[in-house]
């Protein structure tokens, strides 16, 4: 076994634990801890554990493979997967008790095909498209509660939720949410009418969970918030303003560290000059392992205390970064991409000012916290603390 540790994700569980307690006593509902792309890069089966511990009653993934994966680490809580292609394995799904979200008659039907075959009750969701366009039925829906009604009295399937999701929950008061609320009522009304009687009913983000307390229903879906991450910081504000901690810290070795002269260029294209003589320090960790190679120099490392901004481009495995002239970092000292000093990394403590975010690499890459955590890739050792 090779004992690396060039580059790590140390994820701190009390801080999860902590949030999904707060966000939970915000909303007053059961939650569902959206653990789907690996706990969204911090590490599916320890989060969706400390979720279960934290209070969530159920768990959620895109994926049928991941809600294996959590059945298999022995999580016995329910288990709803929303991203099940029609060519999925649903009698696996029925055999490891999985809730299926359904999108469509295509899909119901070929789940009653694998319940009937099993002689096993489905348990499904049934989504509705309510203006995100993107997943749920439209057009179908009427359609798609008259067959499940139908398919219910077989015991072929059981619908336990009815649910959608938000296009814009991020963008507090808008119009639009309260379009989607709307169409969620009209979707609600048309499933009792055809005789459902779901046990829950589905529709807040962790955007929605913050903002909108009438859109909460039977259960709040909690993704990135639990994290610790704001929704969107340009609306919503920053995790300290959120009172939210995150949970996740990413720091990498420096490889090497040496003195270069003014007018140095810097990497691939040469697309950065040094105005100085300085000190450069050479990060172990690039795009392979997820840090966006269009990273422009808002974003950097913090080396004892010191935040240190990105020279150049990224490359696969690396990347430079200013220390000053006066730094006196040595090869083979931690370089933190996301967060500072291991423990001291609380909502006080972890902000723009003080050291580098997710929201810092968001924004100096044109992307999203969700997309910067997310992308983390498997070469980045994970570490836990309680
Ligand atoms: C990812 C996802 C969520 C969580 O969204 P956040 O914005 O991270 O809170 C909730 N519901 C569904 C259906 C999702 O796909």
């Amino acid at each position: 076994m090779i004992n690396h540790n060039r580059a790590e994700a140390i994820i701190d569980l009390s801080a999860i634990e902590k949030n999904i307690k707060r966000l939970m006593a915000h909303a007053g509902k059961p939650a569902l801890a959206v653990v789907k792309a690996d706990a969204y890069g911090h590490g599916l089966i320890p989060v969706a554990k400390r979720a279960i511990e934290a209070g969530a009653s159920w768990l959620g993934v895109a994926l049928l493979e991941e809600a294996l994966s959590l059945r298999e680490s022995g999580i016995k809580a329910p288990i709803l997967a929303w991203l099940t292609p029609v060519t999925d394995d649903f009698e696996t799904a029925l055999e490891n008790e999985i809730d299926l979200g359904v999108p469509s008659l295509a899909h119901l039907e070929l789940i009653v095909e694998a319940a009937s075959k099993k002689n096993k009750t489905a348990r499904i969701h049934l989504e509705v498209d309510t203006g995100m366009t993107r997943g749920g039925a439209l057009y179908e829906w009427d359609e798609l509660v008259v067959a499940a009604a139908k398919a219910e009295e077989t015991n072929s399937i059981k619908v336990i939720g009815i649910w959608s999701h938000f296009a814009r929950a991020d963008e507090p008061g808008h119009e639009f949410n309260k379009l989607q609320h709307n169409n969620f009522l009209i979707a609600l009304d048309a499933a009792h009418q055809a005789g459902l009687n779901p046990e829950i009913t589905h529709l807040s983000n962790s955007a929605a969970t913050i903002n909108d307390k009438s859109s909460h229903f039977d259960l709040v879906r909690l993704g990135i918030a639990m994290y610790g991450l704001s929704p969107d910081v340009k609306t919503m504000g920053d995790s300290k303003e959120l009172d939210l901690t995150p949970a996740l810290t990413l720091r990498a070795r420096l490889h090497l560290v040496k003195d270069v002269p003014a007018g140095s260029k810097v990497g691939y294209g040469g697309t950065a000059e040094t105005l100085t003589e300085t000190k450069i320090g050479i990060v172990a960790m690039g795009y392979a392992d997820g840090v966006p190679r269009n990273a422009d120099k808002t974003a950097g490392v913090l080396v004892g205390n010191k935040m240190s901004p990105i020279l150049g481009r990224v490359s696969m495995d690396q990347f430079v970064v200013d220390l000053g002239k006066e730094s006196q970092a040595r090869a083979g000292d931690w370089a933190y991409l996301i967060g500072g000093v291991v423990g001291s990394h609380k909502a006080a403590s972890y902000t723009s000012d003080t050291c580098y975010t997710a929201d810092t690499w968001a924004g100096a890459c044109g992307t999203i916290n969700y997309e910067i955590v997310t992308r983390i890739g498997p070469r980045v050792k994970r570490i836990y603390l309680d």
